[in-house]
């Protein structure tokens, strides 16, 4: 093909610096198609951002790579094709497949079998159409889990492929449910309630609906039992749960404290269970969004039953049994029930396909039976 540089001017010149300004190294594109200095430092650093020979020349290679560069995942529909589909949304796309655990083979950004046999994974995996057509719907699947694995650390990854391998539907599902305390430890008392009887009343509001939908669902402790936490988190990996839920209420010194927080294990940047992440925000968006209890949001925390747990595992403090107006919702049966209404919701949104997620706090307990 013919080769462009400094000095050049034509049609296919306008057409580079048309490229090189829509991929943001090229501030403006000049009035006249001509190959001016600015055009040249845009095409060299774009050269050197690429990893090509940075010769300022528009050669064979450098075009390639300018027209692939054209390509954001998102702006065509990909799929496997006659003359292949290339482009850096082909290579983004398999990077996001390897990240996930489907074998893509190198992100070459050539669109070929493997890719398609691994976009089929992904797609059978999170309940999508398994065309190998990479649309919409397999778009948004991808932008959800983005988010869960940034950074490709093995820990996240590990957890995130262990989270998709055990598909998108509740029944056959373990969870751990953890009251807190028990026994002769009550916990957190206030407006004559009692921790440890709150939360165990609550874990088997939400023991009955997990049940129904078919989770098996296992306590940490009984009523006259107070295991400590390092029991607990063992009792839930010998039991090979698939998530733990523990369950307190706050306190606090001063009687106007009020409101409900979620925590997932963490300990500053890089060690957060991003799945463990997840859940916690889902459970703390669903509390939130059908009580009135106020939102003091979610937090990393090295609790032992997080830390020690091989699982996702979330604490959840509800309300403060110190604050009257929390007592009063958590003395209140109804208040309780819905509260397990929104656990269970959450524990469902986590394994759902983003398809199927709908808006926060509409859905209901007759729902499931439709997924
Ligand atoms: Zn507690």
């Amino acid at each position: 093909m013919q080769q462009f540089r400094l000095g050049d001017s034509g049609p296919a010149v306008a057409d580079v610096q048309a490229l090189l300004h829509g991929l943001g190294f090229l501030p403006a594109v000049p009035d006249e198609p001509v190959f001016d200095a600015a055009t040249d430092r845009a095409l060299r650093e774009f050269q050197q951002r690429r990893g090509l020979s940075v010769d300022g020349v528009v050669g064979a290679e450098t075009y390639r790579a300018l027209a692939a560069a054209r390509w954001k995942l998102g702006d065509r529909l990909l799929s496997l094709a006659t003359r292949p589909y290339v482009g850096d949304d082909v290579a983004a796309l398999q990077e996001r497949l390897l990240e996930l655990g489907f074998d893509a083979g190198r992100a070459d950004g050539v669109f070929g079998p493997r890719t398609e046999r691994a976009l089929r994974g992904l797609q059978r995996e999170y309940g999508l159409v398994a065309d190998g057509t990479c649309g919409p719907a397999t778009l948004r699947a991808l932008r959800q889990l983005g988010r869960k694995v940034t950074g490709g650390r093995p820990q996240v990854l590990r957890e995130t492929e262990a989270l998709h391998r055990s598909g998108v539907s509740l029944p056959g599902k373990v969870v751990v449910l953890d009251p807190g305390h028990g026994g002769p430890d009550r916990g957190a008392t206030g407006h004559g309630l009692e921790e440890a009887s709150v939360v165990e009343d609550l874990a088997a509001r939400l023991e009955g609906r997990l049940t129904a939908v078919g989770v098996r669902t296992l306590l940490t402790r009984g009523s006259d039992s107070c295991p400590t936490d390092a029991e607990r988190a063992a009792f839930a990996n010998e039991a090979g749960a698939d998530l733990v839920l523990s369950l307190h209420v706050d306190r606090a010194p001063s009687p106007l404290c009020s409101g409900v927080a979620t925590y997932h294990f963490g300990a500053g940047r890089g060690t957060t269970s991003t799945v463990g992440e997840e859940l916690a925000s889902l459970v703390q968006r669903e509390v939130v969004a059908r009580t009135d209890l106020l939102d003091c949001r979610v937090h990393e925390k090295t609790w032992e039953i997080l830390r020690l747990t091989r699982m996702p595992a979330v604490r959840l403090e509800l309300g403060h049994i110190t604050h009257p107006g929390d007592a009063a919702r958590l003395a209140d049966p109804a208040f309780r029930d819905t509260v397990a209404e929104a656990a269970l919701v959450a524990i469902q949104r986590l394994y759902l396909p983003a398809d199927l997620d709908p808006p926060t706090g509409v859905m209901r307990l007759p729902d499931f039976s439709t997924i």
